[in-house]
């Protein structure tokens, strides 16, 4: 991968825009969640050292190209400023008077937040005039929001072709471990692809088994392979039209030399309740009421086994109905066993997904981890093996 990071550029009172990702989410006026606020901050602080004028670009929920007060991001602009440590001054607009009076009034160092750029319908549309407008206002370009590199929007992709442009220290951060573990991997690298159905993650399963030395495949999509081979999986959650899908990502695994870890073993219950009534059962005794809802103990211990010989874990989707104990069992067990590993430097783990990190943070065991992707969508599009438009961009 090429692209230009901060260490490439000379930053001295350099004017310089960058893209972040501050979409928080809030109740109340408050943020309740500020994981995003802090991650733009070593991108921020890194500018700030080197005397550069700092320009943040960001969008705010979902205004489709309209002023609407109530997403302003005049109400992140006290939580930002607490995290990143340093006074940000906001301007109402980020194209034209407002945005060029207060650009013109930032000092070396200092931090200026510019009102939602998705209150223009330019933004999603990649228009180049609007992301003319933006750029009038910098020297340079950064991006640091990854998680909306799948867009191709004027802030995160025609902008990026107006000015010299660089990765912020997250995208930096992201991208590299991404490459780490898809890209150029440490073999053996062996995939968890779980949750609930495989018709969200075809993509992604076609496109890994064709990377992978190893996947293992968990969670309710497993139904869908087994139901595909002929397995009666009784009242388990299936896709039963996607059997011929299943069994040509079963073909594609064999013919790339991929091992392909279906279950042999499952944990069963009749509902879906904490608590409730489960058992082990292997594949040929699942009664019609049988809900398959986590894996069972054999395709645990060969999945750690597999672990255990990899050199890099990608994983995405849980192996079973993890917020509802006891099946969150194999999760949790190949969590902890994966943060182990790669806490001892034994492995590269990277995981990704909105369920995934849930689960991964009610085990504890996300910081062990070698990168636990937040980026969600953008994630999810870099598995399938896409071009995200906003990375692209920075790499020409
Ligand atoms: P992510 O958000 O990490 O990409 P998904 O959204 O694809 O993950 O999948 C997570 C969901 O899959 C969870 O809500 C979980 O309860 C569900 N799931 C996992 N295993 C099963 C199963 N055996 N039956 C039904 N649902 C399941
Ligand atoms: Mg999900």
């Amino acid at each position: 991968m090429t692209f230009k990071t901060l260490d490439d550029a000379d930053l001295k009172g350099q004017r310089a825009l960058v893209r972040v990702d501050i979409n928080v989410p809030m109740a109340d006026g408050q943020v309740t969640d500020d994981t995003r606020l802090a991650a733009a901050k070593p991108t921020v602080d890194k500018l700030r050292a080197a005397g550069a004028r700092v320009i943040l670009l960001a969008h705010f929920d979902r205004p489709k190209g309209k002023r609407v007060p109530e997403m302003s991001l005049a109400q992140v602009v006290e939580p930002l400023s607490q995290v990143l440590g340093v006074k940000v001054a906001f301007a109402q607009d980020c194209v034209g008077e407002a945005a060029d009076k207060a650009v013109a009034a930032l000092g070396d160092g200092e931090v200026l937040l510019l009102e939602n750029v998705r209150f223009h319908p330019g933004e999603e549309k990649n228009d180049i005039d609007f992301a003319k407008a933006l750029a009038a206002n910098g020297d340079l370009y950064v991006n640091d929001a990854f998680s909306v590199a799948h867009r191709a929007h004027a802030s995160t992709e025609a902008l990026a072709r107006l000015l010299p442009a660089y990765a912020g220290e997250q995208m930096r951060l992201e991208l590299q471990a991404l490459d780490a573990a898809l890209g150029s991997p440490k073999r053996p690298v062996l995939g968890i692809v779980g949750g609930a159905k495989v018709s969200t993650k075809l993509d992604l399963l076609n496109n890994l088994v064709g990377k992978l030395d190893a996947l293992a495949i968990g969670g309710g999509m497993a139904n869908t392979f087994l139901a595909a081979q002929g397995i009666d999986v009784g009242g388990s959650l299936c896709e039963h039209d996607l059997g011929e899908e299943a069994r040509q990502i079963i073909a594609a695994a064999e013919k790339a030399g991929c091992q392909l870890l279906l279950p042999i073993d499952v944990v069963t219950a009749v509902e879906v309740a904490p608590g409730v009534a489960s058992r082990v059962q292997g594949l040929d005794s699942l009664g019609p009421d049988d809900k398959i809802l986590d894996a069972g103990p054999e395709t645990l211990a060969r999945l750690i086994a597999t672990m255990d010989a990899a050199s890099t874990l990608i994983w995405n989707g849980p192996l079973g109905v993890f917020e509802v104990p006891p099946f969150d069992k194999a999760t949790v067990s190949a969590a902890k066993r994966a943060a182990e590993r790669a806490k001892s430097g034994q492995l590269v783990a990277v995981a990704g997904g909105g369920d995934t990190v849930a689960a991964l943070n009610a085990v504890g065991c996300a910081d062990d981890f070698t990168f636990v992707s937040t980026a969600g969508g953008a994630f999810l599009e870099w598995m399938e093996g896409k071009t995200l438009p906003g990375v692209a961009a920075l790499s020409q």
